[in-house]
């Protein structure tokens, strides 16, 4: 699946979108990460897949980040990281349902959905082929969805177009004409 947008705007079907939000709305204030997916389409989201566990501060991987630098040491919910266990369950998940990931996601608890620094740096060592997904919970009532390309030549705004659910199957099989 090609890596790079073609188009600026990401649809996502709105009761794809709904869950999404009351998923992470459900495990507030745990952040949430994991991957928006697809049949087809890069842009088109039609299904979506969140880890359940962050192996982030367990000791191997919070040395890792430690080592990125004082940020990491001071807030201990920067970044995210899954066991290689689930990221293969999940893997396998993704299969089975005869989707692909597009997108990476991750949730803010307290800042706005922007795409932070460090957000680029921990996108670019892992997920250098997908767009990515902030979901900001700093209003749980109201969560705020940014989209962004992301790659070495920079980080770009993608639009997000919330769509009935048919539209994106029609949406997806027009991109591909
Ligand atoms: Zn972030």
């Amino acid at each position: 699946m090609s890596a790079e947008p073609a188009n600026l705007e990401i649809l996502f079907a709105e009761a794809v979108h709904d869950r999404l939000v009351s998923a992470i709305r459900s495990r507030f204030p745990r952040k949430c990460f994991g991957y928006l997916l697809s049949e087809r389409s890069p842009t088109a989201v039609t299904d979506f897949i969140l880890f359940e566990e962050n192996v982030r501060n367990e000791p191997k991987s919070r040395r890792q980040f430690e080592s990125y630098g004082r940020y990491f040491v001071e807030h201990h919910d920067a970044g995210f990281v899954a066991s290689p266990k689930e990221t293969w369950r999940v893997q396998k998940e993704i299969w089975a349902r005869g989707l692909s990931e597009v997108g990476v996601l991750h949730s803010h608890r307290r800042h706005p959905a922007n795409f932070s620094g460090i957000d680029y740096e921990l996108h670019m060592e892992r997920f250098e082929n997908l767009w990515h997904l902030i979901v900001s919970m700093r209003n749980p009532l109201l969560p705020q969805l940014r989209a962004f390309s992301v790659s070495r030549r920079g980080v770009r705004e993608l639009g997000v177009r919330l769509v009935r659910s048919t539209a994106v199957a029609d949406l997806e099989g027009a991109s591909l004409a």
